[in-house]
């Protein structure tokens, strides 16, 4: 099938500068919405056009839905299929094959690697895959067959329980497409390995965007009490444990999330000087700053704050707090890690924040290191938003 083939829609009058600025999306507002446009079923392919014909590339399209149009490309002349999604797979290969040794990455991140709505994670011989609109879910088919002749995974997992989906109007699930996963699944960074768990872990299974901030806080615990908060599988933890931390304590308030943490610690040779503990983050930084515990190294890595922007100023407070009694536990001249994966909290305002906090608990320091997200997971140019992990070094006095 051609472009040419596909249906068409119309922008309004004057709606394509964002597009010729290189911006991927055309919200619904800003689309002639006539009765054969509205009709259309989401997740349909089309091409898009100026109200004057001028053809504008080749998209995916939902009526029902904010953000109604994902280009997938400029070139008017070409259609999204096999071959094309193919293409968009091997050059998203490539760029990993050149980032890292092994097959432990985030293959695919949607816009910025020019598939919109689509995530996959690589775990060697397993993949997760998560499709976020209509369109990617309707093109599911020929992505999965593209990826098996990529890549000849043993199993492959779909993660398409993210409440994202909801905005798209598309149901939840969580489905083993091919082959069987009945364990957990190493994950190699470095030298270390961790558990992943696609199937009924978090999110994919495993935060693979924090890797190069795992080996930089590691660098800094060579001999130091650390406290690792929203430990998960143990990331950070164990990286910090590996790294030569006298000890490390781990929490978090998912117990199976805790399970893979310690399984792992034990993989490593450092579950004896790992404790891995079930709480709230909040109530046991209150309770440690209460009994007088200190540590050199303070990691936070919570959850998203901000899920929607409604919850933008409760959510700030929540980094805010976060900081205050993170900041409260650290020692003189020790390390506070602070990070935020809310798409609607921008990198500034989570410093501001941040800054806040910290000098809300009476202390001064410096940033010593402000990054995002490990390489795997690129930024699309025109889509800040897809710089969605900030993370923060401080020293403090
Ligand atoms: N730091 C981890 C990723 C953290 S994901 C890594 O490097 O892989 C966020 C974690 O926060 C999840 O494991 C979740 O179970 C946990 N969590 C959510 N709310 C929490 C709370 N109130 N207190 C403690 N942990 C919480």
């Amino acid at each position: 099938m051609t472009a040419d083939s596909l249906p068409r829609i119309y922008l309004r009058p004057g709606g394509d500068k964002r597009l010729r600025r290189g911006h991927p999306w055309v919200y619904s507002n800003e689309i002639r919405m006539d009765d054969e446009t509205k009709a259309l079923p989401a997740g349909t392919l089309v091409s898009l056009h100026r109200v004057d014909g001028k053809p504008l590339g080749v998209g995916t399209f939902n009526p029902h839905c904010l953000i109604a149009f994902r280009r997938f490309t400029r070139d008017a002349g070409v259609t999204v299929d096999h071959a094309f999604l193919r293409t968009r797979l091997e050059s998203a290969l490539a760029l990993r094959r050149r980032l890292f040794a092994a097959p432990f990455y985030r293959l695919v991140h949607g816009d910025a690697d020019g598939l919109p709505g689509l995530v996959v994670d690589r775990f060697g011989d397993v993949l997760a895959v998560q499709t976020a609109t209509a369109g990617t879910e309707a093109l599911l088919p020929s992505i999965l067959a593209a990826l098996d002749e990529a890549l000849k995974p043993r199993a492959v997992v779909l993660r398409n329980d993210g409440a994202f989906r909801r905005l798209e109007n598309l149901d939840t699930y969580v489905r083993v497409a091919k082959g069987d996963v009945d364990d957990p699944v190493e994950v190699h960074e470095g030298d270390l390995a961790f558990l992943a768990d696609p199937v009924k872990g978090q999110k994919t299974g495993w935060f693979l965007d924090q890797r190069d901030n795992r080996a930089f806080m590691a660098r800094l615990c060579r001999d130091a009490r650390v406290l690792d908060l929203y430990c998960y599988g143990g990331g950070f933890a164990i990286s910090a444990a590996a790294g030569g931390a006298a000890e490390v304590t781990a929490v978090d308030s998912s117990e199976p999330a805790l399970g893979l943490a310690r399984r792992a610690a034990v993989l490593n040779g450092v579950d004896g000087r790992c404790t891995f503990v079930q709480g709230n983050a909040f109530e046991e930084l209150e309770r440690l700053a209460q009994a007088g515990e200190r540590f050199q190294v303070v990691i936070a890595d919570p959850p998203a704050f901000v899920k929607s922007r409604k919850d933008l100023a409760m959510g700030l407070k929540g980094y805010r707090k976060l900081a205050r009694l993170a900041a409260a536990v650290a020692e003189p001249g020790g390390f506070l890690f602070l990070a935020s994966c809310s798409h609607n909290v921008d990198t500034d305002r989570f410093a501001e924040e941040s800054a806040r906090g910290i000098a809300t608990a009476g202390r001064t320091g410096r940033i010593i290191r402000s990054a995002g997200a490990a390489p795997d997971h690129p930024v699309h140019p025109n889509l800040p938003e897809s710089a969605y992990l900030k993370s923060l070094v401080l020293h403090l006095d």
